[in-house]
């Protein structure tokens, strides 16, 4: 481990901080966590650095795809959105600061914490860009419970599109942990732990997650108060576990898997 990257870290992970909140991908909170999440990849080594600077990019990239559109149409339903805040970022950026944490306080090379942290990374991803891609283009989507017809936008709700959205996040994740040069089987490890990762998140975002009803517009939704203005009730799922959990878990999941498969 040199020592100028160390010094180097916080700096580093402040200066991306400060330019994600800047494109408003962040908000001030969103942004003190990712300078702590950023400043330990810096520490881990560049790898860590590129992998977390390529998801990021690209998960605000594909966030903001046709995001007029999107907003339209999943305005009434979603918790939050646009900016990202300190719980959204700790929800997506834990496990892989963990795994950065680790492989910096090992003196070897251990392929577990680069499992760990590309897996966590991946799932993240996949989730990302099966939801922006899913509600762009996926049309109406089904519960993964049910197989019912369910608004675009509601979680546990999947569509072809979307889960080919899923496959490209894993294998974008995927491909940037070859180019780093982690080799084929960190590579596969965080597609496949990705992967599932997903298929966890729509799983609990179909069943414990809280799902809220406005009894003004008849809807079901994620946000607290409705954008009619009206307080919303709990009618499903567990109240305390919201989407940001639902992530979290998935990450856990999704990095685990890979973990036992990259090392
Ligand atoms: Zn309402």
């Amino acid at each position: 481990m040199s020592e100028w990257r160390l010094i180097a870290a916080l700096p580093a992970g402040a200066i991306v901080a400060l330019i994600a909140w800047r494109a408003r991908a962040l908000t001030p909170s969103g942004a003190v966590a990712a300078m702590v999440v950023g400043g330990l990849a810096v520490a881990a080594g560049w790898p860590w650095a590129v992998l977390l600077v390529v998801y990021f990019t690209s998960s605000a990239a594909v966030s903001r795809l046709g995001a007029a559109r999107k907003e339209k149409l999943t305005r009434s339903i979603v918790a939050k959105e646009g900016a990202r805040d300190a719980w959204q970022v700790t929800a997506n950026g834990f496990v892989f600061g963990v795994a950065a944490l680790g492989s910096l306080a090992t003196p070897y090379p251990e392929p577990g914490w680069l499992a760990l942290g590309a897996g966590a990374l991946a799932a993240s991803a996949a989730d990302t860009w099966a939801t922006e891609i899913g509600i762009m283009y996926g049309g109406t989507p089904r519960s993964i419970l049910h197989w019912r017809p369910v608004p675009a936008g509601t979680s546990g709700a999947v569509s072809l599109v979307g889960s080919g959205g899923a496959v490209l996040g894993a294998l974008a994740v995927g491909f940037v942990v070859l180019l780093v040069g982690w080799g084929i089987r960190i590579a596969a490890a965080a597609l496949v732990g990705g992967l599932a990762g997903a298929l966890v998140d729509s799983l609990l975002g179909a069943t414990v997650q809280s799902r809220l009803w406005c009894d003004r517009c008849g809807v079901q939704t994620e946000r607290e108060v409705h954008d009619c203005g009206r307080r919303t009730e709990p009618i499903r799922g567990i109240p305390w576990i919201d989407n940001d959990l639902v992530n979290f878990l998935a990450g856990i999941a999704g990095g685990l898997l890979s973990l036992v498969i990259g090392r």
